[in-house]
């Protein structure tokens, strides 16, 4: 059963059929974004029908675009661990720290999420080739769902993004390009040879299915904290599928009974060589300017300019949440204590989320009975050379 029913510009509101391929608005090239009847699926779904389905994304099919059972390809992604995490709370005398331990994912990232559910719409659309420009995690997870899909995957990466995930995409039979840049410039190499040849781009934002696997986080959060969200949540933020897909889902859930309307308090976390959504949200910008110079060690952060900036800044004013910068030493700091503390071998990104935890508890930001959650959003083995 499935209550999609259209697809809706994130910025113009324009409506589109749901049942053909779109990329970006074809009015004013925003992100689009998929709506349901919820009324409807309100009256067949409920929290008690899901609590006995298998431990995965899929267990809120009524709220997730693909029609068909038989185009679901699954790796077993989502329904990840959520920790209390008492030794490193101790360790910075706070008590209710949680940590998302989405580096358990297949491909080791959240991004399975998205890519999951991008390639698996992709296949009920009938598409057999897809594209994607990428940092790095992104690449290997769309070389996954492709190779179980049997579609062609073209991954366009920056030259000096580390070994593991170049590899990675080479062994899950994708055709990988190296560019010498920012995975900005990757995009647009991408794109010149969509059009030539007539792939499918499934670029962050620029197709509207990924933010539907990553909104399952939100999902998950509530039904594993009881359906009641959390004061804060930290997530590290590159094109800002999750935050977005969060704030989806929170809404989503609220219009189906299942929560109330308390939100978190979202938060943005950057390395501060790579910042333009906490620049962009201290100046009070709609958008934000393209970062000049991106450098970090956080792969997935080292997102200059993202086409869904206008939706993380309304996410993180509407929730009267904030956005850090953290330096890149502070972010191996405090990804060795995730590890140390947790047992948890975090990628930087997660250690971002620590670094951006520990700088607003100084500024009194986090209160000390508020709960939080931290996301861990992959897995530190395809990193591991930053412990040389
Ligand atoms: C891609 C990536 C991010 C950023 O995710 P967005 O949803 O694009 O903001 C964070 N962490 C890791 C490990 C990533 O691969």
């Amino acid at each position: 059963m499935n209550f999609l029913t259209h697809l809706e510009c994130g910025m113009c509101s324009e409506t589109l059929e749901p049942d053909k391929i779109w990329n970006l608005c074809p009015k004013c090239s925003k992100p689009l974004l998929v709506r349901y009847d919820l009324e409807a699926a309100k009256k067949a779904v409920n929290p008690d029908a899901i609590s006995g389905r298998s431990p995965n994304m899929w267990r809120y099919q009524e709220l997730l675009p693909v029609i068909d059972k038989k185009n679901i390809l699954t790796l077993g992604e989502g329904f990840t661990p959520l920790h209390l995490a008492k030794r490193l709370g101790s360790e910075l005398g706070f008590g209710n720290l949680y940590i998302k331990d989405e580096g358990l994912n297949p491909t080791g990232s959240f991004k399975a999420r998205g890519l999951c559910m991008a390639i698996s719409r992709a296949m009920e659309l009938g598409i057999t080739s897809v594209s994607i420009p990428t940092a790095g995690n992104a690449g290997g997870a769309m070389s996954a769902y492709a190779a179980l899909a049997g579609m062609e995957a073209f991954v366009f990466m920056p030259k000096d993004v580390p070994k593991p995930f170049i590899n990675e995409c080479k062994a899950l039979g994708a055709s990988v390009t190296l560019i010498d840049g920012l995975i900005t410039d990757c995009g647009k190499a991408a794109r010149k040879e969509v059009e030539k040849y007539g792939r499918f781009d499934v670029s962050t934002l620029k197709e509207p299915y990924r933010i539907e696997g990553k909104k399952t986080m939100g999902y998950e959060l509530a039904e594993q904290m009881n359906w009641r969200l959390p004061d804060v949540i930290i997530y590290p933020t590159g094109g800002g599928t999750g935050l977005v897909g969060m704030w989806k889902a929170f809404d989503e859930m609220e219009k189906l009974g299942w929560i109330d309307c308390k939100r978190p308090r979202m938060v943005t976390v950057q390395s501060d060589g790579c910042a333009p959504m906490v620049k962009a949200f201290h100046e009070g910008k709609e958008f934000a300017d393209m970062w000049q110079g991106a450098k970090t060690i956080a792969d997935g952060l080292r997102v200059p300019a993202a086409v869904g900036d206008f939706l993380i800044l309304r996410a993180l004013r509407e929730s009267n949440g904030t956005a850090v910068a953290v330096p890149d030493e502070e972010i191996m700091e405090s990804t060795n204590l995730l590890g140390q503390t947790q047992g948890i071998f975090a990628a930087p990104e997660g250690g971002a989320t620590l670094a951006g935890f520990i700088q607003l508890r100084k500024q009194g930001w986090i209160k000390d009975d508020e709960t939080v959650v931290l996301f861990n959003t992959g897995s530190g083995h395809k990193y591991s050379h930053l412990w040389d």
